[in-house]
């Protein structure tokens, strides 16, 4: 293996280390995150915020319902049993009852309005609940499937660290230098393929001589358009 070779083979292990870390910072970020249970559950505590009001609301008009009936019922009642009362008064109690009974019926249909809208907003409540159930479902399955993919990735990478220094010893200290320096320029592909008179990189044709040094292998010899180091495989 040539000085050439050496670093390509590098590369191919420094690039596989650098896609590596690229997906374990993504699953970094996206371990522990878990805005769409947050969002659904936002969603329940607003189905809720709307239900509980018509509920009470709903509680509130039977109690006064009974009450209005209870009034309405004592108020008969005794203008069958008094004896006492002039016409005037009997009129009075008479109106006042079809006053209460007005009342009733106000608050009938009142309770009525009161429970479409609690029929309606347990169903939107128990949508809600299941689509926070869901949420909460998935987003347990996504982290158990990171949390693996992170274990997998980080055994494969402390490989890859092990290859990286078994390939250092086939690379010379001045190589290695021009390797890296390169590296930083060229997104990390600092040796490039020779096919044919091409350099696969940039796909510009060498000249003869340069295609003759690469393949001979004795020093490095660099693409005349992209300056990478070219690689004979
Ligand atoms: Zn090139």
């Amino acid at each position: 293996m040539n000085q050439a070779q050496a670093l390509y083979h590098l590369q191919t292990i420094d690039l596989a280390i650098s896609e590596h870390q690229f997906r374990l910072a993504e699953i970094e970020k996206r371990l522990g995150q878990n805005d769409k249970v947050i969002i659904a559950e936002t969603a329940l505590q607003h189905a809720e915020d709307v239900l509980i009001p018509w509920q009470r609301q709903a509680r509130d008009l039977e109690l006064e319902i009974k009450s209005v009936s209870e009034q309405a019922e004592t108020l008969e009642r005794s203008m069958f049993t008094s004896t006492g009362s002039s016409p005037k008064e009997l009129q009075d109690m008479q109106d006042k009852v079809a006053s209460l009974k007005r009342r009733r019926a106000k608050l009938e249909d009142d309770l009525l309005e009161a429970m479409i809208e609690i029929e309606q907003g347990e169903a939107a409540r128990e949508k809600a609940a299941q689509a926070l159930e869901l949420a909460r479902k998935e987003w347990a399955e996504e982290q158990a499937a990171l949390s693996t993919e992170k274990e997998t990735l980080q055994q494969e990478l402390s490989e890859l660290n092990a290859q990286r220094q078994e390939a250092l010893k086939a690379v010379s200290e001045e190589g290695l230098a021009i390797y890296e320096t390169l590296r930083k320029s060229k997104r990390g592909h600092a040796v490039s393929e020779l096919e044919g008179n091409m350099c696969k990189t940039c796909g510009v044709s060498q000249t003869s001589t340069v295609v003759q040094q690469v393949r001979q292998g004795h020093n490095l010899v660099f693409c005349a358009s992209c300056g990478r180091i070219l690689v004979q495989l």
